[in-house]
């Protein structure tokens, strides 16, 4: 067996412990004499899985009483249209742009109500944050809309948008459980898990009580309800079990690792190596306003589109795949989350500078 330094952007890396614990658990999950997978989820077992992944991810974040986790299924793409369907009751909402993910939830909440675009970085390409200290929040907005990390352009909201008073909405997806975070900012928190948290087929919401209502858009399906998840404790239907237990022992993996600080330490540590080296590099270029750069996700460039696609290639043939940038972007993007390791990051810095002194 060999393992890869795997840099997608998304189903992503996951700690090899997790991996590990997972396998040897497969057959018979403690004494059970069964998988995760083959269990009911209204056992016993999975009741213990399920709320202790609920605990723990309570304790890393801090989460007050008065928030509700839910661990819901259809990927962040389905909050798209839950959230307005939810949230939106006077039918108007604000949207900040600062890449596809938030441009796609803003035309997907057009179909509930007025969408607002009172901020966009998209004249420069998504290459920068918008200034979000005094913007032109509409009155009877019900939310404001942001993608805090930005996966495809390699972006990261550093202070949040001043909402003046109104409920704010993030998307965390791609910067979920990455560095310490102060929910009580926030109305609703939601992530899908691929990015940085466990496998595809979970998305998480955190959401406080009071937007929890059963005043909701007419038409809303039951299953798009947050209410009908929050009274069920995320158990209305079959939730994706196997993927809950799985995001259940990251957060166990998180917690040993020393918690949200921590992880942000190491994730500090990790970003400076390779943005340090693309600084200073006469072949590749951050693409990134500096202020603005996401400690996850690191898109680079040469200039030279045969020299980017040499690069990638010949990255794969060392061990270090999944570099190519999104197909909307071009170049290379290096997604370095929580479970990449500092040794996968320094290896690509290494195999750069050879690349560079051999084709400069
Ligand atoms: C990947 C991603 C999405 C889409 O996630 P799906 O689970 O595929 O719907 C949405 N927002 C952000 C920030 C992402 O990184």
């Amino acid at each position: 067996m060999s393992r890869v330094y795997n840099f997608s952007a998304g189903p992503a890396v996951l700690p090899e412990e997790v991996l590990k614990e997972a396998a040897a658990e497969m057959l018979d999950y403690r004494g059970t004499g069964m998988s995760v997978m083959e269990m009911s989820h209204r056992s016993r077992a999975f009741e213990e899985i399920i709320t202790t992944a609920e605990q723990d991810i309570r304790d890393l974040m801090q989460i007050p009483d008065n928030y509700r986790v839910l661990f819901l299924q259809g990927g962040a793409s389905q909050q798209f249209a839950m959230i307005p369907m939810n949230l939106m009751k006077n039918r108007v909402a604000d949207y900040i742009i600062t890449g596809q993910w938030a441009k796609k939830a803003a035309k997907e909440a057009e179909k509930y109500g007025k969408v607002n675009r009172i901020a966009s970085s998209e004249d420069k390409t998504f290459s920068y944050i918008p200034d979000c200290s005094d913007l032109p929040v509409s009155e009877d907005a019900d939310y404001v809309y942001i993608c805090e990390n930005n996966t495809i352009y390699g972006t990261k909201f550093k202070t949040l948008p001043d909402t003046k008073g109104k409920t704010l909405v993030a998307d965390v997806s791609s910067c979920f459980l990455s560095e310490p975070v102060d929910v009580t900012k926030y109305g609703l928190i939601y992530g899908g898990v691929q990015k940085n948290i466990g496998p595809a087929g979970v998305v998480i919401v955190i959401i406080r009580d009071d937007l929890i209502t059963e005043d909701v858009l007419p038409g809303t399906p039951t299953m798009l309800t947050y209410k009908t998840h929050a009274d069920a404790k995320s158990l209305y239907n079959t939730p994706p079990a196997y993927g809950i237990y799985i995001c259940g022992k990251v957060f166990k993996w998180i917690k040993a690792q020393g918690g949200l600080s921590s992880m942000k330490e190491k994730n500090e540590k990790k970003a400076k190596v390779l943005y340090d080296y693309l600084d200073q590099s006469s072949l590749f270029k951050g693409t990134v306003v500096p202020k603005d750069r996401s400690l996850m996700n690191v898109p680079f460039v040469t200039g030279d589109a045969d020299l980017d696609a040499k690069f990638v290639k010949e990255a794969g043939e060392a061990g270090l795949v999944n570099l190519k940038g999104h197909r909307t972007v071009g170049g290379m993007r290096a997604s370095i989350y929580n479970a990449m390791s500092y040794e996968g990051v320094t290896a690509l810095v290494e195999f750069m500078k050879k690349f560079e002194e051999e084709n400069l």
